[in-house]
């Protein structure tokens, strides 16, 4: 059998742990037997980073916007004890802050929908991407733990130095005061960013906030996303059949919860940041949850939206079975697969992308799945395997497709 050819290499982002070994079982079981796999390799595994003083993780989002699509495995973020577990020169940044900085992207999640996984909201039969805001709001805030008697003002100052007051609070009892912001060309991009995965993925965009109580502030971001619609996307939508929606986010919730799903709903920073927990919860599990960072200027990166799994992985080092679920980090991989097809007019990649997705799930629907699915499933006596032969099933899959 000869190999799917490519184009343009793949910006390969290898991580951690659990999810690094898994990384290479899919390249050599799924990817490698099929495909002429070409990729622009960089290691953020995080004793390369450290080596690297981060630089590698730079590179790696500088060959993003250089190549256009990227994969990307899960990667530890260091904290306290990571710094002294790795003997780490500094407490690296998170990677995917890093990246999501120098692309300038918004976030979109995505649970993948199995039979015999049930959302535990009965009509979500599509799935929901969450598109989050990543600028600014509470994350770029200054707060404040304010004594009884204290005056909180917000104080303005104009290029030509002339001020401006506005009084947030007069305090008779202690309390607490916060100031924050978000600037039009983030929201602009993040809108931008929202109608073009609209378009690229043929959903309906949703957006919410509270402009009824924000009359400035959130309101500003209806005004801008409408603008935008408007102006640059309108006729866009029309063509493909697809509408844009904004309502306030009491009622996007109230309809999130009756809809059938189908839809990418744009949240705010704060709102995206709970409600993705929440509906990715609500669809059964966080190891069945994609994620994909697009930029304004047409950019993807791919990866799973779970972390390294470490617990995993420090049973895997002691050598006993480890049953880690490899499906968002194999979607990871379809997902920039079909792209780097569509982008190359590669229809083969495209067809392969879909045939490794339809092996997978077919091998869960078939009751052989991962011990976190075998935990949650409605079919009756699955069979539980470790990472390993989960993969070789869906590799005989794929050979015989
Ligand atoms: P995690 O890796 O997502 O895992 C948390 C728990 O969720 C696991 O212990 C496991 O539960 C379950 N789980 C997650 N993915 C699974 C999978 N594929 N298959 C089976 N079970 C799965 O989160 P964490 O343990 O909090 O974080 C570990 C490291 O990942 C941290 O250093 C963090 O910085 C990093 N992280 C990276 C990213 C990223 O690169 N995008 C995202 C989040 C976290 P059980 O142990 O109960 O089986
Ligand atoms: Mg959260």
């Amino acid at each position: 059998m000869s190999k799917i050819q490519m184009i343009t290499p793949l910006v390969e982002m290898d991580g951690d742990e659990m999810t690094r070994v898994l990384w290479q079982m899919i390249k050599d079981e799924l990817l490698l037997p099929f495909v002429d796999l070409k990729t622009e390799y960089y290691d953020l595994g995080l004793k390369y980073r450290d080596e690297t003083d981060d630089q590698v993780t730079v590179d790696s989002a500088e060959a993003t916007k250089r190549l256009g699509v990227a994969v990307k495995c899960a990667t530890i973020t260091p904290n306290a004890a990571r710094v002294k577990e790795y003997d780490l020169k500094k407490m690296w940044k998170s990677p995917n802050g890093t990246i999501r900085a120098i692309l300038d992207g918004t976030v979109f999640r995505a649970p993948i929908l199995v039979k015999g996984i049930e959302p535990y909201v009965k009509n979500w039969t599509k799935p929901i991407t969450l598109a989050r805001h990543a600028y600014g709001d509470i994350y770029k805030a200054v707060d404040k733990q304010v004594a009884a008697g204290t005056k909180c003002e917000l104080v303005y100052t104009s290029p030509d130095g002339t001020e401006e007051r506005q009084l947030v609070h007069q305090f008779d009892g202690p309390g607490v005061a916060m100031g924050m912001h978000n600037t039009v060309k983030s929201i602009e991009s993040f809108a931008r960013c929202c109608f073009n995965y609209g378009l690229a993925t043929k959903q309906d965009v949703w957006f919410s906030t509270k402009d009824t109580i924000s009359k400035q502030y959130d309101h500003s971001f209806k005004d801008i996303f409408e603008d935008i619609f408007e102006k640059e996307y309108k006729e866009k939508f029309a063509e493909a059949g697809l509408t844009y929606f904004y309502t306030l986010i009491d009622d996007a919730v109230a309809r999130v919860i009756r809809s059938n799903g189908g839809y990418i709903w744009a949240c705010k920073n704060y709102d995206g940041d709970v409600m993705s927990d929440m509906v990715a919860t609500a669809f059964g599990s966080l190891a069945m949850m994609t994620s994909v960072l697009v930029s304004p200027d047409g950019c993807y990166e791919y990866e799973a939206a779970h972390g390294t799994v470490q617990r995993h992985y420090y049973r895997y080092l002691k050598g006993e079975m480890t049953s880690t679920n490899p499906v968002a980090t194999i979607f990871a991989w379809t997902g920039a697969l079909n792209k780097r097809g569509e982008l190359d007019q590669l229809p083969e990649l495209c067809d392969f992308a879909a045939r490794l997705e339809k092996a997978t799930l077919e091998t869960i629907e078939s009751g052989l799945m991962t011990g976190d699915l075998a935990a949650i499933t409605t079919m009756e006596e699955p069979k539980t395997l470790d990472s390993a032969a989960f993969i070789k099933e869906i590799r005989s899959r794929l050979e015989n497709m």
